[in-house]
């Protein structure tokens, strides 16, 4: 049917159609598919190009009565089909019976598709790129002999010798205008280095935020231009990017001239402009840390100035309150007092928000001193005790075990406890029970605080620890869900643990732990 002198002249044929035509790689392709298939009686078939990050470049179908169809049958091959196999497993694959291969889909009643006969799919290559498949069907069930396989893969051989270059080489300035466009005017600062960190390019931002002509950052190391951070890749940095892993650190990049600019920065391995290269992307952050900062000290700075103005107004109600002891008006007092708690709840307020910050900064416990545990708990109890009488609630002392010292800044772990206190009365109702506990437990010393109140859903236990994090209760009590929050740093900041233990409808116990002095003499209590 298709002798040796047959096949020679068809693939001469096509060689030198391909050879006269002009360079554009997809007319030179069209022309081979179209005379490959003439030359052995197909006239269904398409060569599928593919572009360096594996995405469908173009399709070219042989000339068919119904293209719309076709091309649904090859859209389907390619996504879970004939062309898919082919491209991944980089092999030839021959499909001698459509009809009954799983490889080939089940289309719609079409003339124009064929729905039997045989196929064929061919990887086309050049220098370890696949830049494309070429595809062909027969009516004839089995048609693809073993001469005729040779011959195909011959003439897809020749196809990548003479366009193959053309093929890579004219993608090339077409992906690079669309890249070159993306990465030149982006609007962060990138740098391409090589796989070693060496710097092969870097954008127009890039050199501005560096205050660097770009020739003058070619072939510096990356490690010139910022600090390489000391996170927990560390070292490894170059090896986990090597490996395609995505690094991101915050660190501080060295420009040309004027002082350090503080910088995130995300790298990751890429293909660029037909390179295997690392883009390291370079956010300048020293706008929104100056904000940070500026946010920081005026929070700070309005706690502060808050402390003496409250000092004084407690102390000049204290002071009334001892000159107007012969009152005759009973109200007085009372009315005093209320002046007064309020004023050492608002300023217990203003310390632990001076204390969240300073804790969230990481510095350390203000004011560490062996503390009595029983006194501690004691006072607590005493600040409290009134307001618990205003809701009519009792307030139970558990605490009948010796107690040791504990290390600690009483006046922060005061303020825990006074907390977990009246967070206790406020949610529990009228009449209710408040119980405060201590006892030793293996962690050092246990603290408890029971109540009465509706109880803490299972999935809000742990997140009522965090900033703003409230329950919704039906006619909850006003509050900013700050209080926990700070027992959470405070208590951590002493390498204890705080948590809830809760039953919806049957009161909360919140339980914290603090490590012993084990130095210190124990208490009777
Ligand atoms: P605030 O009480 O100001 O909202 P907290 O941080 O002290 O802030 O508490 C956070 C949330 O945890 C509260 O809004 C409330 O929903 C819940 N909560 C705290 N203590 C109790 C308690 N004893 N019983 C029931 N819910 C509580």
């Amino acid at each position: 049917m298709f002798s040796e002198r047959q096949r020679l002249d068809a693939l001469y044929a096509i060689v030198k159609t391909m050879r006269n035509q002009d360079a554009n790689p997809r007319t030179v392709l069209q022309t081979a598919l179209t005379m490959t298939g003439q030359a052995i009686g197909v006239q269904h078939g398409c060569v599928v190009t593919f572009r360096k990050d594996d995405r469908v470049d173009d399709i070219l179908a042989m000339k068919s009565a119904e293209p719309e169809a076709e091309r649904k049958l090859w859209l389907r091959l390619i996504s879970r089909g004939l062309i898919g196999f082919v491209h991944h497993s980089r092999r030839l694959i021959v499909v001698r019976d459509i009809s009954t291969d799983p490889r080939w889909p089940r289309l719609e009643e079409n003339d124009a598709v064929p729905q039997s006969g045989s196929a064929i799919g061919l990887p086309m290559e050049k220098n370890g790129y696949m830049y494309g498949v070429l595809v062909l069907i027969h009516p004839q069930v089995d048609h693809f002999s073993e001469e005729i396989i040779e011959w195909l893969a011959s003439v897809v051989d020749t196809i990548s010798a003479v366009i193959g270059s053309a093929v890579v080489l004219n993608a090339t300035p077409k992906d690079e205008g669309h890249y070159r466009w993306l990465f030149e005017d982006a609007v962060m600062p990138i740098i391409i280095t090589d796989l070693d960190g060496y710097i092969v390019d870097a954008n127009r931002r890039a050199c501005e935020m560096l205050r660097y002509k770009r020739q003058d950052l070619l072939k510096l190391p990356i490690s010139a231009i910022h600090r390489m951070g000391t996170g927990p890749i560390g070292a490894n940095r170059f090896e986990s990017l090597q490996m395609g892993h995505e690094v991101e650190f915050r660190s501080t990049a060295w420009p040309s001239e004027g002082g350090d600019i503080p910088v995130t920065v995300r790298a990751r391995r890429v293909f660029f402009d037909d390179y295997d290269v690392i883009a390291w992307v370079e956010q300048d952050i020293s706008a929104q840390m100056e904000l940070d900062q500026l946010r920081q000290d005026l929070t700070a700075m309005v706690y502060h100035d808050l402390r003496g103005p409250l000092h004084t107004v407690y102390s000049s109600l204290s002071t009334l309150g001892r000159l107007l002891t012969n009152s005759t008006q009973p109200a007085v007092q009372d009315l005093l007092q209320v002046g007064i708690r309020s004023t050492r709840q608002l300023s217990r307020m203003i310390e632990s928000l001076l204390d969240i910050q300073r804790l969230e900064e990481g510095k350390a416990v203000l004011d560490p001193k062996p503390t009595s545990v029983h006194s501690l708990l004691a006072n607590a109890a005493q600040l409290v005790q009134p307001l618990a009488s205003e809701s009519r609630q009792k307030l139970i002392f558990n605490m009948l075990e010796e107690l040791p010292f504990i290390t600690c800044d009483a006046d922060m772990i005061l303020r825990v406890v006074t907390n977990l206190m009246e967070n206790a009365v406020k949610y529990s109702p009228m009449g209710g029970t408040i119980k405060l506990g201590a006892e030793r437990s293996s962690e050092g010393i246990r603290i408890v605080v029971s109540d009465s109140g509706p109880g803490i859903p299972k999935h809000m236990q742990r997140q009522i620890f965090d900033k703003f994090s409230r329950v919704k209760y039906k006619d909850a009590p006003k509050g900013l869900g700050l209080g926990l929050a700070f027992c959470r740093l405070a208590v951590e900041a002493h390498g204890g643990t705080i948590w809830v233990e809760s039953e919806p409808g049957e009161g909360s116990a919140f339980i914290f732990t603090l490590p012993v002095d084990e130095k210190a003499e124990p208490v009777r209590v």
